[in-house]
This record gives C-alpha cells, sequence and structure tokens, in this order.
C-alpha cells in the first residue's frame, strides 16, 4: 500500500514537531511496518496547550457559520480520500476495509451535521418580569477543551468530539490513542488542509502522561474522553477535583435479548454481526445474548453455524470477514477470558486462539452456552468475539438479567409482538436499544451514549453534542435605562 513507512508527528499551532521513533506494526501480521509514531510526554501536551490558548480568542471571534465552513470543507476532504482512510484505518487497527468504510463514511455524516449546527447554537428568549427588560440567553464556548480517544473507533470518535467543540468556538488538544497514530495523522493533514487557523485543532499523540498533563492544565476547561471504565473512572475523578466538565463514553456488555416469538434467523443474524463484526472490539458489541428456554437450542444451534462461518485474516483481503484483536495485549485479554469461559460455562464453538495465522493477534470466533448471570464472562467487559448465551425463563427475567451488570450503552430485543418489544424498550438501562436489529452504534443526528458505569455527563452526536462544549449566558438587557419596579435583589 505505501512504499516507505508513514510518520507520525504532533500537530502543535502550525508545525509538526517530535521524534517519531515508536514503530506501528499491523495487527493481522506482526511482520509488517507501517510506520513510527511519537512517544509524546508532559512538555508536547503542555506546548499543545499554549497553542491552543493563542488561538482561542481568534476563533471565538470568528463566526460560527465561518467556523462550520471550515467544517464542510473537512468534509468534502475526507469524502475524497474515503477509501484511501479506510484501508489505512483496516491496516493500522485491523477491522476490515467495509467496516472501515463505514467507520469513515459514519464521521463525514457526522461532521457535516455538526457544521450545520453553526448556524443554529441557538440561546432563547422569554418575557422579563422586570419593567423596561429584554432577557435572553446565548452561548459562549468553554475555551481549551481537551479530547481523549480510544484505539477501536480512531477516525470517527476524535472528529465526533472535535466538530462540535470547533463549531462552538473552542480550541481543541487532542490526545489519541497509541494504538492508532498513524490514520489519526492522515486526519490531521486533511484538518490542515481545510485550512483551520494554526493552534484550533492540535494533536498529541503519546498514552497515559501527555493525556494526564491535559487534564490536569487549568487552562483545560472540559475533558471528552471515551476509553475504558478502569481509566474513565480516575479522569472523572480528577475532573472532579478540579471542577472541570467532564464527558465520559466507556465500557459496555452489551445484551440481546431473544423472545419465544422472535423471528430466530434474523435474530442469530443481528447477534453474529454484532459478536464477530470490527472483532468483537465495538463498544456496542454485543457479549451478551439472553434467550428464552423455549427457543435456546434452536438459537444456539444457529449462531454456531454463523461463529463456524466467520473467515478470519488479513483485513485489506477480499472474503475476510472478521480482522485481528487491535493488540498482543487485547488478544491477551480475550484468550484469558476463553479459558474462564471454558471453566464456568459450555464451550460451544471456538475458545483458542486462531491457528492459521500465527503473525497475527487473532482470536477464533467463540460461543459460551449455559453461562449464569453471575458468571463472570457474563459480567465484564472482555472487547473480543466472544458471546455467552444466558437462557432465562421469561420477559420479566430476560429484563432482569440484561439490567444486571454495571454497564448500560446498547441493548437489542428481537419479537414480533409490538407491547413486548415496548416493555423491554421502556426498562432496558441502555443508553440505545434496538428493536429487531443488532446492538450498534447510532446515527449523527441522534444522540450516542450509554448509562450507569458505561457513561457520565451529557451525550455525544445528535442535536445538542455542541452543548458540552459551551456555557450559556442569561442576560438582562435594562434598556430603558429606569429604576427596576419589582422582581429579584
Ligand atoms: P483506554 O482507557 O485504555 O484508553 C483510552 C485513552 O485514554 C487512550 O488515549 C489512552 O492513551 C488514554 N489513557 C490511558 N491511561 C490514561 C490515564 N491514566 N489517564 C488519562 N488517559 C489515559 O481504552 P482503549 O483500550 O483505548 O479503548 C477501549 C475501551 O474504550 C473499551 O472499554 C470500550 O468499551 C471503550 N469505548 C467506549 C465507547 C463508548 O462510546 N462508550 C466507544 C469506544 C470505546
Amino acid at each position: 500500500m505505501q512504499s516507505s513507512p508513514l510518520r507520525a508527528r504532533h500537530l502543535i499551532g502550525d508545525s509538526w514537531s517530535g521524534d517519531a521513533d515508536m514503530p506501528i506494526h499491523s495487527p493481522a501480521d506482526t511482520r509488517e511496518l507501517l510506520g513510527y509514531a511519537p512517544s509524546g510526554s508532559r512538555a508536547d501536551a503542555t506546548a499543545a496547550i499554549d497553542a491552543a490558548a493563542a488561538a482561542l480568542p481568534g476563533w471565538m471571534e470568528t463566526p460560527a457559520p465561518k467556523r462550520g465552513a471550515l467544517l464542510f470543507k473537512l468534509v468534502r476532504l475526507l469524502e475524497a480520500a474515503a477509501d484511501d482512510i479506510a484501508r489505512l484505518l483496516a491496516w493500522e487497527e485491523g477491522k476490515i476495509v467495509p467496516e472501515a468504510r463505514g467507520e469513515v463514511e459514519k464521521a463525514i455524516r457526522y461532521i457535516e451535521f455538526a457544521a450545520g449546527d453553526a448556524r443554529r447554537l441557538q440561546g432563547y428568549t422569554a418575557p422579563s418580569e422586570l419593567n423596561g427588560t429584554f432577557a435572553f440567553t446565548f452561548w459562549r464556548p468553554k475555551g481549551v477543551v481537551g479530547l481523549i480517544t480510544p484505539w477501536n473507533f480512531p477516525v470517527a470518535i476524535p472528529l465526533w468530539k472535535m466538530a462540535p467543540a470547533l463549531v462552538a468556538g473552542n480550541t481543541v488538544v487532542l490526545k489519541p490513542a497509541p494504538e492508532t497514530p498513524l490514520v489519526t495523522q492522515r486526519i490531521a493533514e486533511l484538518i490542515r488542509e481545510a485550512g483551520f487557523p494554526p493552534g484550533v485543532v492540535n494533536i498529541v499523540y503519546g498514552d497515559a502522561e501527555p493525556a494526564r498533563a491535559i487534564i490536569e492544565d487549568p487552562r483545560v476547561k472540559a475533558i471528552s474522553f471515551t476509553g475504558s471504565t478502569e481509566v474513565g473512572r480516575q479522569v472523572e475523578a480528577r475532573c472532579g477535583a478540579l471542577h472541570k466538565a467532564v464527558q465520559c463514553e466507556l465500557g459496555g456488555k452489551n445484551p440481546l435479548i431473544v423472545l419465544d416469538d422472535a423471528d430466530l434467523d434474523l435474530a442469530a443474524a443481528g447477534c453474529a454481526q454484532g459478536a464477530f463484526g470490527s472483532t468483537g472490539q465495538r463498544c456496542t458489541a454485543t457479549s451478551r445474548a439472553i434467550v428464552m428456554e423455549g427457543v435456546a437450542d434452536a438459537f444456539v444451534e444457529r449462531i454456531a453455524t454463523l461463529a463456524r462461518a466467520v473467515r478470519p485474516g488479513h483485513p485489506l483481503k477480499e472474503g475476510v470477514t472478521m480482522g485481528p484483536s487491535v493488540s498482543a495485549r487485547q488478544l491477551r485479554t480475550v484468550l484469558e477470558y476463553q479459558e474462564v469461559g471454558k471453566e464456568e460455562a459450555k464451550l460451544v464453538v471456538g475458545g483458542v486462539r486462531w491457528a492459521d495465522l500465527p503473525h497475527g493477534y487473532f482470536p477464533a470466533p467463540t460461543v459460551f452456552d449455559q453461562v449464569s448471570p453471575t458468571h463472570r464472562i457474563a459480567r465484564e467487559e472482555i472487547f473480543g468475539p466472544v458471546l455467552s448465551v444466558i437462557r432465562v425463563a421469561s420477559v420479566e427475567e430476560a429484563i432482569a438479567v440484561a439490567n444486571g451488570v454495571e454497564f448500560g450503552l446498547t441493548g437489542a430485543v428481537y419479537t414480533r409482538d409490538l407491547g413486548r418489544a415496548f416493555e423491554v424498550v421502556q426498562r432496558l438501562d441502555t443508553g440505545i436499544t434496538q428493536v429487531n436489529a443488532p446492538t450498534m452504534g447510532g446515527e449523527a443526528h441522534f444522540p450516542f451514549g450509554g448509562c450507569k458505569a458505561t457513561a457520565v455527563g451529557p451525550k455525544e452526536m445528535g442535536p445538542d453534542a455542541w452543548r458540552f462544549f459551551s456555557e450559556p449566558k442569561t442576560v438582562y438587557m435594562n434598556h430603558r435605562l429606569a429604576p427596576r419596579t419589582a422582581g429579584f435583589y
């Protein structure tokens, strides 16, 4: 795909910096060297915040529709480069090309939607109870904001955080995941080409050290974080102590409920897509199938057949239907949970490393049956292609089991009965619920995010995403210059 290794460099102000000394290999074949990225330090983060702070006054003053116009320009550049970006994303992160193309498409649609918000950003007016007074609200940007993102959607997540922050007039410092710097670099180049003024978007590579520096710096007014629940808890605690606005989207353990009147072929196909798609590395991945006893044998037979039909392989190769885990660490986690599952439940298919691809991080698609809601594989996020089938006796029990974990991102229910569908929709503790469709992410113009330990703060995407990056101000204008005759003191 490329003749020489790629190089990621920090984007700070209007220059590229940092020694790209960390090698990045393909997770599908570790013999393939893709490029290098800088490790990233506290000093790099501070330099990026300096640049963002310097650019802030000019960007705040730029009329919002002009800010939006730059995002529309970025949309056009991303559209032109979408196929190349998708291939690089697939190669570096491991999802197959059609999934990578879908991620890029989603990012583009979201930026397009957020750019349109530049002409809204609406406050409101209401009659004041005070004489001679006109009262209204408007929104000011928070200032410099920090975005800390994971590797599993390295194109979409940084962009769906960045777009509403920029539209609202903030300048940003992005600290992307260390596993996927090269695709971020490609996006950074397009951001520059779109013509954003220097310092409006800054990108610092590396891991926890620069991320912590961004969180700690008093000039950074808000943190939008997506990643693991474990790290998210630390981020929330630190932001709380610093009185800093924080938005976290974290882990999941998403349930797919199959009721006894469901279309079982549809349910099994949706479950396979949710469980094995993107190698189970979507935050919205299906990891629990909660199935009513009467149809459980038939469902397990179908899902096992679909698991066996998965074709793991190099994500750039035609015909491959599942790529690798992103890293050796992630593969190790999945293999460990496969062993835990063998102790706890009944292995139906998989449960091992995929033997045919020894140079990549490939787990075999795995299904466990007879899983109890108390088992670790039924409670803990695995982030790999491992499905736990939990059998239940009633709709009531299905809902109780689905809600009986600490997470709450997405959920799905398969049924032909409208009343039962609504019962589940209303009572499932998830931010998103699908009916007769897999546990997937959402569309640009609807809110996305979870509840319980999955999320803290306002939802991302949708029409209100920019509000997290904004402060409302209420204005009372005494336009007659008359003394007030009533009201508050
Ligand atoms: P992670 O928590 O390991 O890392 C996320 C980001 O935090 C990275 O940029 C990392 O460098 C940084 N980081 C690491 N240690 C830090 C620290 N001590 N302080 C501050 N920042 C730190 O997560 P990951 O492995 O990159 O991503 C996978 C996780 O993300 C999964 O748990 C998945 O469910 C979750 N996720 C959630 C959503 C959602 O919308 N709910 C979306 C995508 C991914």
